[in-house]
């Protein structure tokens, strides 16, 4: 029922799939392979011009970038470098790149020169791909230029570069490509992208993604879609392109499967309202910080968002309070939750969202072909439902390693294929993984605890935490933990029961969902903070709703009225925002660095 077999390996519930076996099979071709029965379809909408292509006019758009390309002489295995937002042009760049045999690697705009200078070195690029506004960050690298917004030429900042292609001149060159016909021999094991990422330690690395990752990864985001015989839905873009959830979970994934993709540039709540009532919108797959806007924002009452029939959120944790509070906000549209990285090319689970428990807090089940262990983090052991501990994944969306980096390679893949993901988490008894959170983001609180029949409640959570193990004892009618706590002369009577569980670890992500849960609370980040006695606290840092009067102690006491002694809130503190990634990743390493170290010198 868990999908758990005898060998310590999870494998997935759904039906199985058979991706293409054909070695020499390009992603461009793949993707294209049914665009003739449907060509008069919608494929790509830019929301912010309302630029549309259908499925014909995308094709032969692509066509004619890929023959532009190689005018420009690009080469097979050749790296371009791609530093834009997202637009209807980014893919229509992108998949041209792709169709010759070419390597992406893609940027995110808010970089500074230094570290785009770094990842332009390291992944050797030839050609940058920009926009107008960004062109002054790279006019200094010496490398030839296409501009995919500009009109014309002339004034143009352009410092070293030897030459600069619109996007207009490359679309309406004479030739074109043929991409059915697999130009320049391209075979599924060749590498297809570089997507930069810091995986689970250390500095941004090029996460080398063949075309094989990107097929099996399309096919298996869709697999629910196929099984439920699903055709043409539409798909926002929100998050950007230049990361593995906006490329291969959305862009690639989607247009391969017929389904249209509305491009937005901008993270901006009601323009996303506006775009969903404006297109029609029926899949919106966005990150935590949306989902929590959804949640709590009147804005959206504003507008007809009839036509959603799915939210889904991924890239950071969800819990299960924010999803529930979503989810009363659009009746009509399921929300759900998957899991993936960059290094599995942005798939490993997800909600079906027409089978299951609804609003969990479980990012789902494997998708087909994945495989999984939970493996302890001490005893390195595979571990049976309900244990924690952390995830490793196998299939042929895995990436082939770090881009000439052999140790980082080593320390992530194990020579059975294994992804080591850097997370923690569990599956439950019917196959629904849990992503806990990221092994090196987890709190060390070191205090021991007692726990009493008062906190058994918590317990069924507790127990999965098998990273350090401490006897629990359960006195009936008890005094509280606390009180026993403060006072250790305490007479001791006989436990009712002995409980063998863990657990000073706290996952910040677990308080950071009921902290956002809380009406009056608009966001939150969970940190540690260093503690003399106990090595770490939890510290909450907390936006609140405009006009609200919650205190420090309403903050604390609401957290500990739901979690076990260990894991309360000792610090509370107001601010007025949680910095973010794109990708809608907490920068916890940012606030921690920032606020913590103040708070200590002050
Ligand atoms: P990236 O390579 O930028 O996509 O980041 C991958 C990481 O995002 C994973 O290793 C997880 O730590 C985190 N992540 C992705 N999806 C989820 C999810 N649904 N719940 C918790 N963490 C997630």
């Amino acid at each position: 029922k868990s999908g758990y077999g005898r060998d310590g390996v999870y494998r997935s519930l759904r039906p199985p799939l058979f991706p293409p076996k054909d070695p020499n099979l390009s992603m461009v071709s793949f993707l294209f392979r049914n665009a003739s029965s449907f060509p008069d379809k919608r494929a790509l909408v830019d929301s912010h011009t309302g630029e549309t292509l259908t499925f014909a006019q995308f094709k032969s758009t692509v066509s004619k970038v890929a023959h532009g390309l190689l005018q420009l002489g690009i080469k097979k295995n050749d790296v371009v470098l791609i530093f834009a937002p997202n637009s209807i042009q980014f893919p229509l760049c992108f998949f041209g790149v792709i169709a010759i045999g070419a390597i992406a690697t893609t940027v995110n705009p808010i970089y500074t020169v230094s570290e785009l200078s770094k990842q332009l070195k390291d992944s050797t690029a030839k050609l940058i791909v920009t926009v107008e506004d960004l062109l002054p960050k790279v006019n200094d690298f010496g490398l030839p230029v296409v501009l995919l917004n500009a009109a014309k030429k002339s004034g143009l900042p352009i410092g070293r570069i030897p030459s600069i292609t619109l996007f207009s001149e490359l679309v309406n060159n004479e030739g074109s490509v043929n991409l059915d016909s697999n130009v320049n021999k391209i075979k599924q094991d060749d590498t297809a992208a570089l997507l930069y990422s810091s995986g689970t330690t250390g500095t941004s690395k090029g996460v080398i993604l063949t075309h094989r990752n990107f097929i099996s990864a399309s096919l298996m985001v869709t697999a629910d879609q196929d099984f439920a015989g699903e055709m043409h839905n539409s798909f926002l873009c929100v998050l950007p392109m230049f990361h593995v959830f906006g490329l291969a979970v959305i862009m690639y994934a989607q247009l391969q499967r017929g389904n249209s993709v509305v491009s937005m540039s901008k993270f901006d709540l009601e323009l996303i309202l506006k775009t969903v009532e404006k297109y029609g919108v029926s899949h919106m797959w966005v990150v935590p910080p949306i989902i929590l806007g959804l949640a709590k924002s009147p804005v959206v009452k504003k507008y007809n968002l009839s036509s959603l029939r799915q939210i889904g959120s991924g890239a950071a944790p969800l819990g299960r309070e924010l999803m529930q509070d979503c989810a009363k906000n659009f009746p009509q549209a399921v929300v759900c939750q998957g899991y993936g990285m960059t290094e599995t090319c942005g798939i490993v689970s997800i909600e079906n969202p027409t089978v299951g428990t609804r609003h969990s807090g479980s990012t789902g089940m494997l998708v087909p072909g994945v495989e999984s262990q939970i493996v302890s983090v001490e005893k390195l052991k595979p571990l049976p439902p309900g244990q924690l501990g952390e995830i490793w994944v196998r299939g042929p969306n895995m990436m082939q390693g770090y881009f000439n980096n052999q140790q980082a390679t080593k320390l992530t893949i194990d020579n059975q294929g294994w992804v080591h993901t850097g997370d923690l988490g569990y599956f439950d008894g019917e196959g629904q993984l849990f992503v806990v959170d990221r092994i090196k983001e987890l709190i060390k609180y070191k205090g021991f605890q007692f726990s009493s029949s008062a906190d058994y409640g918590s317990c069924h959570f507790l127990n999965v935490y098998l990273l350090n193990v401490y006897v629990v004892l359960i006195f009936p009618g008890g005094p509280a933990a606390d009180s026993l706590n403060a006072r250790p002369d305490a007479p001791l009577r006989k436990p009712s029961c002995y409980i063998i569980y863990v657990s000073d670890q706290v996952a910040p992500a677990e308080l950071e969902g009921l902290l956002v849960s809380h009406p009056e609370i608009s966001d939150a980040v969970v940190i540690p903070f260093p503690d003399a006695e106990a090595g770490e606290v939890p510290a909450a840092y907390v936006v609140r709703s405009p006009n609200s009067s919650l205190t420090e102690e309403d903050i604390k006491k609401f957290i500990a009225d739901q979690v076990a002694p260990f894991k309360r809130l000792r610090r509370v503190t107001f601010i007025n925002s949680v910095p973010k990634s794109v990708s809608g990743k907490i920068l916890r390493r940012e606030l921690i660095d920032k606020i913590v170290l103040l708070e200590m010198l002050i």
